[in-house]
């Protein structure tokens, strides 16, 4: 086949058909499952001012000062977004969005750009989804986002991830790191990396990150941002970890966990799946509590994480996980009815269950036990009810898990119960 003329940018990818489908399916979990935990979805053009993203996103971070796209045009400075938050925070002020009241929920899908050098996990067109939790200053928020990151690779079928978490404090705990880790590594400077000599003076923090193997052993006997937090921020880091905790999410401290954006400040967390290979985080986060005020808006403290939906997707080839199937309609229960009897009992049952948010179905047509058994396979039923003459004497019913093939007797506001829970 002859070349094409035109081709995509490097590190910039066609969904065709036959990978659109996984995409499509995806998409339409991350609605379901954001509806479930209550988050809006907000949509914002893929480019912002350069100036909101440099004052977001920080100057001397490796996104701005060495992967943005941007251009002009007249007086106006363009960038295509890197990433989400700042656009959300944007759009939460100019909107005034704090003034619905209460704590703001949103999610959000979508394109983000950095010139990086392609690799496999690592584009420069790439897809993320995220949520920003914003207008509370709570642990109780941290733990419910970090709950919803986890709770979308759960649904999916990656189980096998580590959470790493941190805290980094306020500024001025910040600041106070930093000088320590200058005045730790300078008489070490020799013995650092080319790459961590640079970020020696401009982001001494970002040495911590290092991948090169001479920095490794220096980072390790560097000092710990623990000993830097001030008393409010160790409380709030301790809050977190107990409702995680409580919410029975396994997680691992890392003291070195510092994430590359300026913005965060406090909760830093990641998630890893060691099927990855070396672009091993699906999805990273954090407090951001000073970035609206930076940005010229009120007040806002705020937690929230993007996910990379391609890093996902790879996860899930490796894992052979098929989304659509993962989508397949499904029932939660059917009524498998026996005689005239049984099918009133079940036509009059099934509101009941709809009214609890429970999708139910019936047979229609008086078939046999078996035939209607066959039907609720087909229609992917989670559980079925049986009912038959002796059932409907004794006012309990056979209640049936379709998948572990267990069946109980119980009476029906027992299955409603053990259903809607
Ligand atoms: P970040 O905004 O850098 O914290 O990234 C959050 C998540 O987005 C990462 O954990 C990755 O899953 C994904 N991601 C970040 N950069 C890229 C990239 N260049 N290509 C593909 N996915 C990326």
């Amino acid at each position: 086949m002859a070349q094409a003329k035109y081709t995509t940018h490097q590190g910039m990818n066609d969904i065709l058909p036959g990978e659109v489908e996984k995409w499509q399916a995806l998409e339409r979990l991350i609605h379901r499952e954001a509806r479930k935990f209550n988050f809006e979805e907000i949509r914002t053009p893929v480019m912002e001012q350069t100036e909101l993203v440099v004052r977001s996103v920080g100057r001397e971070t490796d996104i701005v000062s060495k992967e943005i796209y941007s251009f002009t045009r007249g007086e106006d400075n363009y960038v295509l977004r890197p990433e989400g938050t700042a656009p959300v925070v944007r759009s939460y002020i100019q909107h005034h969005l704090d003034q619905r009241g209460g704590t703001q929920k949103f999610y959000y899908i979508g394109p983000m750009f950095r010139a990086e050098r392609p690799q496999k996990g690592r584009l420069r067109q790439f897809h993320q989804f995220g949520i920003e939790i914003m207008g509370t200053g709570n642990a109780v928020a941290d733990a419910e986002c970090i709950a919803f990151m986890i709770h979308i690779y759960d649904v999916v079928g990656i189980k096998n991830t580590t959470l790493k978490i941190n805290s980094i404090g306020d500024p001025a705990s910040r600041d106070n790191y930093k000088q320590a880790l200058t005045d730790y590594f300078t008489p070490l400077k020799d013995k650092l990396s080319e790459v961590s000599r640079k970020r020696l003076e401009k982001n001494p923090l970002r040495i911590l990150d290092s991948k090169e193997a001479e920095d490794r052993p220096l980072v390790e006997n560097a000092p710990r941002i623990a000993d830097f937090l001030n008393p409010e921020s160790k409380n709030h880091f301790e809050q977190v970890k107990l409702l995680l905790g409580e919410l029975e999410i396994p997680f691992e401290e890392d003291p070195l966990l510092v994430r590359g954006l300026d913005y965060y400040t406090r909760t830093a967390f990641e998630l890893i799946s060691p099927d990855l290979g070396a672009q091993d985080a699906l999805a990273g986060g954090g407090r951001y509590d000073l970035l609206a005020e930076e940005i010229g808006g009120p007040s806002t403290p705020a937690i929230g994480f993007a996910a990379g939906i391609e890093r996902l997707l790879l996860a899930c080839e490796e894992l052979e996980i098929d989304i659509p199937g993962l989508l397949a309609d499904q029932v939660d229960i059917y009524i498998v009815s026996l005689g005239e009897e049984g099918r009133k009992w079940a036509l009059k049952h099934l509101p009941k269950l709809r009214r609890h948010g429970v999708s139910a179905t019936m047979d229609y047509d008086g078939r046999s036990m078996k035939a209607q058994m066959k039907d609720a396979n087909r229609k992917n039923a989670r559980f079925a009810i049986i009912v038959g003459e002796n059932e409907l004497k004794e006012n309990r019913f056979t209640f049936r898990d379709m998948e572990a093939s267990e069946e109980i007797s119980l009476p029906f506001d027992s299955i409603v119960e053990k259903v809607v829970t």
